[in-house]
């Protein structure tokens, strides 16, 4: 009997997975494998945030499949050797994937080519994104460099597909692997994951839970999104890098009646969901975005020398900022940071300190559980102003004004940093006014580089 591979990637889940559907309607028993890849060119191994989600995930799917009749099975390894061993293995005469966006996509490119000459059946499908990158292109065909008209394109052409149901069964095929545990994923010493645990729930059920409070409670407030103090936008970002819920899940639950108040703000928090898709569309067009400039001309941007006190206390939450210390605690303590917050603290490394912005997002690569191939670049660059649709560089956010302006009660500082009035808690670590101005005159070096 002809059996199927379905090889999950950042899709882990089972509804809405075009993919595992595939191969459930081709007939025949099928395999579902997930492979811890760190060797093939362009994967860049999990930040420790993502390792603690994806044990979480994986778990949650195990669980899932389980349930339908499948098991999961866990392979180390690059995928060009795993997946044709696993087909020789199994005898299987197809194998399916939903499609990736980054540099990875060569390796499935070369692998798609090499079974199919094999004279398998492979098919890719798109399930993690609305609109397919190559899709949306401006008049002249190239992709769009500005979100606004970026998005009004990708809802000219209409509404997302709807979401799949989830499978009534799988036919699984149970095959060898490893053991979760044995990937060490966890940390253990020390176990820094407290927080995250006290933060969050992994997989489908946790993702849908999720939507289901912001859509009932959060969505009526996201016009305060800004303030983090609020629980006024989603948190489904880690749920949606890991594809425990679907973009297009997310859209079918706001086209069910809404309140008003909900209804209100439902194209506010879909065009969140487009910066999203626009992120992935500059990553398919560029996919060395984590560590090259979007713009050439920020080549001869003089970064400083990162010194290492002032980056530990980045890190640490320990600048003597008061926003620029709550959001790193944040992040270090829950593995997510508030939007609002991540362009404050990002504003104040690659400005007020002068920090490449590399760095930085190496940082939160490390330490966020939504840390994204995509958007976390392209929100790096964004700040930093090397960036597509970026901020001017001489948009200097005013940690200070900005927590008046957003946390005006203080609510949200006081939550991270209790200590802030005691006589223990530091001065800030750079003047904000001059440093300011010596970011502004480094920036020169970028005009000139762009200048004819
Ligand atoms: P909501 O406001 O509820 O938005 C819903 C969803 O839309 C989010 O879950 C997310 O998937 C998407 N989204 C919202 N804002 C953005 C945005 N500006 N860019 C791209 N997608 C967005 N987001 C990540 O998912 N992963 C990252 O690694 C990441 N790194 C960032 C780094 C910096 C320096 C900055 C400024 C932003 C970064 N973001 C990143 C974008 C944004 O901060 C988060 O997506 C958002 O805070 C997640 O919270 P939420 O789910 O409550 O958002």
């Amino acid at each position: 009997m002809n059996s199927s591979i379905v090889w999950l990637r950042d899709d882990l889940r089972v509804a809405d997975n075009p993919a595992l559907t595939a191969a459930i309607e081709r007939g025949g028993r099928v395999v579902v494998v997930y492979l811890l890849d760190e060797e093939s060119p362009g994967s860049r191994p999990l930040g420790g945030a993502s390792r603690w989600w994806l044990h979480g995930s994986l778990s949650a799917l195990a669980d899932d499949l389980a349930d339908l009749g499948a098991s999961l099975t866990l392979r180390r390894g690059a995928a060009g050797t795993v997946i044709p061993s696993l087909v020789a293995e199994t005898g299987a005469t197809a194998v399916f994937w939903n499609r990736r966006y980054g540099a990875v996509r060569d390796v499935d490119a070369a692998l798609k080519s090499r079974l199919t000459d094999l004279g398998l059946v492979v098919s890719s499908f798109g399930a993690s994104l609305l609109y397919e990158p190559w899709r949306i292109t401006s008049g002249s065909g190239e992709p769009y460099r500005v979100f606004t008209p970026f998005w009004r394109a990708c809802l000219a052409t209409g509404d997302p597909r709807p979401p799949l149901p989830t499978p009534a069964s799988i036919e699984g095929l149970a095959v060898d692997g490893d053991a979760l545990d044995d990937w060490g994923l966890l940390p253990t010493r020390p176990d820094w994951a407290e927080g995250l645990r006290a933060s969050w729930v992994p997989g489908s059920e946790g993702a849908h839970d999720r939507l289901e409070q912001f859509v009932e409670h959060g969505l009526a407030l996201y016009h305060r999104r800004d303030e983090p103090a609020l629980e006024a936008t989603s948190r489904l970002s880690p749920h949606l890098r890991f594809g425990e819920v679907s973009p297009h899940q997310v859209w079918s639950r706001l086209h069910e009646p809404l309140a008003p108040e909900a209804q209100a703000n439902r194209a506010k928090f879909l065009s969140e969901i487009g910066w999203r898709e626009f992120s992935y569309t500059i990553l398919f067009a560029r996919p060395d975005l984590a560590t090259a400039n979007y713009r050439p001309e920020f080549d001869a941007f003089p970064w400083g020398d990162t010194e290492p006190e002032h980056l530990a206390a980045w890190q640490q939450g320990r600048t003597g900022v008061p926003m620029v210390d709550a959001g790193m605690r944040e992040l270090w303590s829950s593995g997510w940071m508030h939007n609002r917050v991540r362009m404050i603290v990002a504003s104040f490394l690659t400005k007020n300190l002068l920090v490449d912005w590399r760095v930085g997002e190496a940082w939160f690569w490390d330490t966020l559980v939504d840390a994204d191939e995509a958007s976390n670049a392209a929100s790096w660059q964004w700040v930093a102003g090397s960036g597509a649709d970026a901020a001017p560089y001489f948009r200097v956010f005013n940690p200070m004004l900005q927590a008046q302006k957003f946390d005006p009660e203080s609510e949200y500082v006081r939550r991270w940093v209790p200590e802030i009035d005691s006589p223990d808690y530091p001065t800030p670590i750079v003047d904000l006014a001059a440093s300011r101005t010596e970011a502004l005159a480094a920036y020169d070096a970028v005009k000139a580089a762009k200048s004819p």
